[in-house]
């Protein structure tokens, strides 16, 4: 008998961190990808080890070790004075965890998972394909595409994002809710950063409702910076928009001189601006063959650097389930049953901190996030791959 056979929608880090996790189970698997071509928008991604716990799982532990960097010495600085006022060590999640913290490049991470997608099935990644719907029946589901291109499988995954068609028709449609927040993301060759900018390598510069971090990227040839201000309302069209660096400069204009220094080497080419938003929790995931994966399933604001951790948790145990004994047609009821408390619960954690970081006085937001690293590591503990439902 062939084996069960998964269409996955959307070739993100989630849609990719599945159909491996599926391959690796022995499902044949096809990716469907409206973009023309497979990439991602560059930045700076944290790999918290819970997430490194998933990669290895996925048997990736290498190839992480290669394309991130673990942080060295950090600092949360005062915006105005520039005094440091808590000095962070060296990371210790290697000791604390079994798995170490990375940053890495997003476009590193995805071709990562992608090489090692088509390596198991070359053909299983099909791009310029936009999903339209899905009609279930007895014996399968197909999948319908824009161009008129359909197929049959046993099961289907949306993992298309935060605004994805699957679950709008899984569950009708709902509104990602603003969350207050805007983000400017940008890189900065390393060789154009005076030495003196980036003392210490990581650096969250905390001013009134506003917060700056950096770090390097890829052994520090790019520094990565993402810069997060309250605003009203986000008016632009889509939730990604090139900005400009006046428009940057402005909104930090009362930082510190290294700040505004570093943020002036930005090329307003790899300057964009983003609107975080999120959506309200689902009871439920899942109806018949088909089920919801990443931000599809569970868009959350970054403040706890846990969206697309999350996307890799969920791929780790949706290759658990696939392979754990009884029917098979369980899987995704189990997959669900096990994931949809533990990222409404970070999704919580994250909505919680927004005003607690973005609060009025540096000396309060440091007590916010000193607090807040310590309930962080009861997200880093959870091990995807131990799920082991065989013994539940
Ligand atoms: C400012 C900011 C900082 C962040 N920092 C972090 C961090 O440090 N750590 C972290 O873990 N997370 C972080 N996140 C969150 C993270 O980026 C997301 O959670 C993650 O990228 C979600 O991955 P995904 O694969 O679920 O969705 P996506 O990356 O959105 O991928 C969805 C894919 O589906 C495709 N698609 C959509 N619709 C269709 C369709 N109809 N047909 C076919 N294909 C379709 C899209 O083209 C896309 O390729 C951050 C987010 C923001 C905005």
């Amino acid at each position: 008998m062939p084996s069960s056979k998964t269409i996955i929608v959307g070739a993100g880090i989630g849609g990719l961190a599945a159909a491996l996790a599926l391959l690796r189970a022995g499902h044949r698997v096809r990716v469907i990808e409206r973009s023309a071509a497979l990439g991602e928008v560059g930045a700076g991604l944290s790999i918290t080890p819970n997430a490194s716990k998933a990669l290895s799982y996925l048997g990736l532990a290498g190839e992480l070790s290669r394309i991130g960097s673990t942080p060295t010495a950090g600092s949360l600085r005062h915006y105005r004075t520039g005094e440091d006022l808590v000095r962070l060590p060296q990371d210790r999640s290697r000791e604390r965890y079994g798995y170490p913290l990375y940053h890495v490049h997003r476009a590193d991470l995805h071709q990562v998972l992608l090489s090692a997608v088509t390596a198991l099935d070359v053909d299983s990644v099909v791009t310029s394909e936009e999903f339209v719907d899905f009609k279930e029946d007895h014996d399968g589901v197909s999948v319908h595409c824009s161009s008129g291109w359909s197929e049959n499988a046993d099961y289907v995954i949306g993992a298309d994002g935060i605004h994805s068609r699957v679950r709008e028709q899984l569950f009708g449609p709902d509104q990602p809710n603003f969350t207050g927040y805007v983000a400017w993301r940008g890189l900065i060759p390393g060789d154009r950063v005076p030495p003196g900018l980036l003392d210490p390598p990581l650096c969250m510069t905390l001013g009134p409702r506003r917060m700056l971090m950096r770090y390097p990227l890829r052994r520090g040839s790019w520094i990565n910076f993402v810069a997060i201000a309250k605003r009203d309302a986000w008016m632009e069209e889509g939730w990604s928009v090139r900005s400009t660096l006046d428009e940057l400069l402005i909104e930090f204009a009362d930082f510190e001189p290294r700040a505004l220094d570093l943020l002036s080497l930005t090329s307003s080419d790899r300057l964009y601006k983003w609107g975080l938003f999120d959506r309200d929790p689902l009871p439920s995931w899942t109806q018949g063959r088909v089920t919801l994966l990443g931000d599809a399933a569970h868009a959350m604001p970054p403040f706890t650097g846990q969206g697309a951790v999350m996307a890799l948790e969920d791929a780790a145990v949706l290759g658990r389930a696939a392979q754990a004994r009884g029917a098979e047609d369980l899987f995704l009821k189990r997959y669900e049953s096990e994931r949809i408390g533990r990222v409404t619960d970070a999704l919580a954690m994250s909505r919680a901190r927004a005003d607690l970081y973005f609060g009025d006085e540096p000396a309060e937001q440091v007590k916010a996030l000193t607090a807040g690293m310590m309930e962080l590591r009861t997200l880093y503990d959870y091990d995807a791959a131990a799920v082991d439902f065989d013994m539940l």
